[in-house]
This record gives structure tokens, sequence and C-alpha cells, in this order.
């Protein structure tokens, strides 16, 4: 039977749950066990894949095709682990199965009831998820913050599991310790009422995390030891630092992965985080820069830039350039402001290599388009990705081949639809199917010899995660191609095309997959390290 560590939040949110819970994961995997992570989101949604990413961050997609929160991309990254379905719980998702159940007749006749139906419905999803890979170590992280009405129910989860396998469970809290300007010392106070609402769940934490913008000292530590009933040596210290792939380092620094194997009464182990550390030495220590520029949309929430949207674009970025010894400068470029003042997309000329990501709807197409079109023609190194290359393919088709009403049917009504959308999806919009629907998950995708692609996979065969509706319009193939464009990479079951690039520039590519959902620390993705060698150069 693996144990089950459960990492919940307390004081407020965003205070790196998911970081601390890929990090744990991979000090346990680097002890040599095997572990793998669940996410639980509170809300109703059945996935993410239905929500706005300025508000809920980056949909991240799975091998399986579940489309999920960004945290399960960290674990991917973390643990250098694919993660499944059965590893994304949301409540939406755990009441669709108890009432599909009891529609099925298959609680008997019993009065199904909130508790403890639901607990019983998360835990039996928790176990299934270990047996599955059959770890040693199961990860929960549960989303949202202690005291929340939303998390209530997945709480109780953890007190009923206790209470079956007092020995295999353990609670993490990640809390936050406030240094207030005015009053220039730590406050422990909230971290306090945290633990205590806990423990009016019937949970005692285990282990403390404690988040703050500077390390914690020793008189801080007694406190939350004496106050929160958490021996001294279970109070984690977890400062802010420059970039998260750090954490495990610095948990390792107070003995973290030991501390846990102890609490489950198993003999310490040495963790092997050598090539961590020295990717971790490569990160603080190069001056070696390169200067990204992400034309997007989703960026902006009132006075603040929001990162998270591209979250696994930014990640695939840094992997590949920390392999080449650098790290990169990345600024968020506006597509709107391309659309309302055409000149200003003269500023591309500043940067290295520039993304055209992912996105839906019509707003900042044009602008977008503008982007491609100055580094098509300025020989800027270009990356497109998903609605990236169908924009790429737009451009090329209106500025080269001449056709004018170039378009796609997600955004106008064209005669002349170079991206259209794919026949069974048709059906689905018809009918306002949109959850899930899209075509999702890793498909094959055949790679010509003698391209750029092929040199940077290097194989014939590869296999990438996708989430779309629209697709090249294979009518257009003939005429795209004789005007030069190579379509370097096709799904050879529906004859779909995959990758394009131009063999006239020095970098010029774009995938109808998403490369970013499979780039690991330590194993970058090829297609982002092509892109950054370009850029490099
Ligand atoms: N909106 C486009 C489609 O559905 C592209 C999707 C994306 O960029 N993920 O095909």
């Amino acid at each position: 039977m693996p144990k089950y560590i459960f990492v919940g939040g307390g004081v407020m949110s965003g205070i790196g749950k998911g970081v601390a819970t890929a990090s744990i994961g991979r000090i346990l995997k680097s002890k040599g066990f095997r572990v793998t992570a669940i996410k639980i989101d509170p809300y109703i949604n059945v996935d993410a894949g239905t929500m706005n990413p300025v508000e809920h961050g980056e949909v991240f997609v799975t091998e399986d095709g579940v489309e999920c929160d960004q945290d399960i991309g960290n674990y991917e990254r973390f643990l250098d682990e694919n993660i499944f379905t059965d590893n994304y719980m949301t409540t939406g998702r755990v009441y669709q199965s108890v009432i599909n159940r009891e529609r099925n007749l298959e609680y008997n006749g019993k009065c199904v009831e909130v508790v403890p139906d639901i607990p019983n419905e998360v835990i039996s999803r928790i176990k299934k998820a270990g047996k599955k890979v059959k770890a040693d170590f199961v990860l929960i992280e549960i989303g949202g913050t202690v005291g929340e009405y939303q998390n209530l129910l997945f709480l109780e989860a953890v007190r009923m599991l206790k209470l079956q396998y007092p020995k295999d469970i353990l609670f993490v809290l990640v809390s936050y310790l406030p240094v207030p300007k005015l009053l220039g010392e730590m406050k422990t106070k909230p971290t306090q009422y945290a633990v205590r609402t806990l423990n009016s769940a019937g949970i005692q934490p285990d282990i403390i995390l404690a988040r703050a913008s500077v390390p914690l000292d020793e008189p801080r530590k007694r406190k939350i030891s004496n106050f929160c009933n958490v021996l001294l040596e279970d109070v984690i210290s977890a400062p802010d630092i420059k970039s998260i792939y750090e954490v495990p380092i610095n948990f390792e620094k107070e003995n973290l992965g030991n501390r846990i194997l102890r609490k489950f009464g198993l003999k310490s182990k040495p963790s092997d985080l050598k090539e961590w550390g020295s990717l971790v030495k490569t990160i603080k220590n190069t001056k070696k820069k390169v200067k990204i520029g992400i034309v997007g949309k989703y960026f902006e929430t009132g006075k603040f830039t929001l990162m998270d949207s591209y979250i696994s674009i930014i990640e695939a970025v840094k992997h590949a350039t920390y392999s080449f010894g650098a790290k990169p400068e990345i600024t968020w470029l506006s597509a709107e402001k391309y659309e309302k003042d055409a000149k200003t997309v003269k500023e591309l000329k500043s940067f290295n290599g520039i993304i055209v990501p992912g996105g839906f709807g019509n707003r900042g197409i044009e602008g977008k388009i503008k982007a491609i079109e100055f580094c098509r023609k300025q020989k800027i190194p270009f990356l497109g990705l998903c609605l990236g290359m169908q924009l790429a393919t737009i451009e090329f088709a209106r500025h080269v081949c001449g056709i004018k009403n170039a378009s796609s049917r997600e955004f106008s009504k064209t005669c002349d639809p170079i991206i259209d959308v794919m026949p069974e999806q048709k059906v689905l919009l018809k009918e306002k199917k949109y959850g899930g629907t899209m075509r999702l998950g890793a498909y094959d995708c055949e790679i010509k010899s003698k391209t750029k692609s092929f040199e940077a996979y290097r194989k014939n065969m590869i296999s990438e995660r996708h989430r779309h509706r629209y697709e090249l319009n294979n009518d257009y193939r003939e005429i795209l191609e004789k005007k030069g464009l190579t379509m370097s990479g096709i799904n050879p079951q529906k004859d779909l095309v995959e990758i394009i690039e131009l063999s006239n520039h020095p970098f010029f590519m774009a995938t109808q997959f998403h490369p970013e959902f499979k780039s690991r620390p330590l194993r970058p993705h090829p297609l982002f390290k092509a892109f950054i060698k370009a850029s490099l150069k």
C-alpha cells in the first residue's frame, strides 16, 4: 500500500503549493521511490478546458487528453513522469461520477449523501491513481486555502482516510508568513489561525512549509512549533527564490525528504539531486542571455501582468535555453498593439526570437499575423504554436500565395478557409458540446526527412499533444507547398498537417500541436532547443 502525502494551503492562495508538491515528489523520486501526484481543484467545472486562461491560468493537456490545471504541468516537469486522467479531480468531476453511479442503481437503493459518499468517491479515486502506477508515495494537492467552504469535502476525505490508515497519511501545510513593511517583523498569527481551522476539520498538520519573502528565523520557528503543535524540525523554511527549480534543493537543505520518511517510520535514504543541482547552478550563474518575445493576449489582468496563461511555454523556453548554458529574457508583446498601430511591429527587431502561442477567438488575430509577417521577412527566428501555426499559414497564403481572403473559419466566413473546422467538430459545435470535445491529447506525427523538423527530432515518428478544433485545409496544401511552405510533419492516420516550416529562413517553424507540454527541465523539447539555438545565433 502506498503512503499518502496531502498538501494543503494556509493564509492565502498563490504561495506555491503546486511547486512544493512537485518538489517533494522530485526529492522522494531521487531517493529511489515511485511517486505520483494528484491535483484536486475545488471548482464545479468538470475540467479546466472551458475556463478563460486569464481567470484560471494555462490549460494543461495530458497524454490522454484531459484539459487540466497547470499544476499537473509542474508535476510532470518536476517528476519527469506523465500524469493521467485519474490524477485530476474537481468538485464537478467527483459529483458527476457519484450522480452517474446513483442513476445506474450502483448505490443499491440507498440514500446517497454528501458525506460520506462524496469523500468516499475522492478516496477511491486517490487509491485508484496510486494503484495504477504502483506508487510508493501518492502526493495529493488540495486546491484553495484552508478555511474556505469549497474544499471542506476534500479535507473530510483526508480525515476519513487517516482514520482507515493512521500510519500512512501525512498532511503538509504550506502557509504564508507576512513581513509587513511597517513592522519589519515576520508574523506567525495567520498561520496559527490556519492550523486552528484545519484542526476544526479534524486534521493536524505534520509538517509546515513556511513560505515567506525571507528565511524563517529560530524564534519564529519555535513559535510556530509551539502554537501549531508541530515538532521544531518539521517547520521548514521556504523563502522566496528566483527559480522554482531551486525549491527541491532548498527543501533538502532542511532535510525535508528524510523527515518525511522518518514520519512514516521508514529509514533515511540519500537523495540523488546531482543533475538537478547542476541545472540550478547554471540558472544562478549564467550571464549569457537570449531575448525572446511572446506575442499573445492572455496576460493582461487589470494593472498586472499574468504569466500563468503561458506557463508551459515559458518553462519550455527556459529548459531549452538552460541547456545551452544561457538564460532567457522573456517579454510580453501585445498582439492588439500591432493592430492599432502597425508601425510598432518594428520593435520585434530587438528580439532574438519570437513565439506566437495558441489561442481562441479573433481578438488580436491581425496583430499576430503582422508579427509573423515581420519575422518571416526580417528573418527573425519564429516559432508558432497551434493558433500560431494556423496564423503563419494564413500569413503565407495571403502574402506569398496571393490568396487575399485567406483566413480561418474560426474567425471569419471567408471564401478561402485556409484553416477549416475539422469535420467531426462541426457537429459538436452545432450541438454546443464544448466541454472536453476538442482534438485532445497525444497523436502521431510523421516527420519528413531532410527538414529542420527532422534535424531537431532525429526520428521519423513522433507523438505530441493537441488541443484544437481547426486544422490546415488540405485543399490548399498544393499551392502552399508550391510557393515554398514545407509541410514537414503529417499525422498519418488522418492526413493532417502538423508542422510547417520554411527552408529559406534561419528558423521559421510552426506546429499544430503543443510541444511545450512535453518539455522537461533535464530533457528540453527538441523543437524548443532548435528554436533557441537559432535565436542564440
Ligand atoms: N483556436 C484554434 C483551434 O481551435 C487553435 C487552438 C489553440 O491554439 N490551442 O483550432
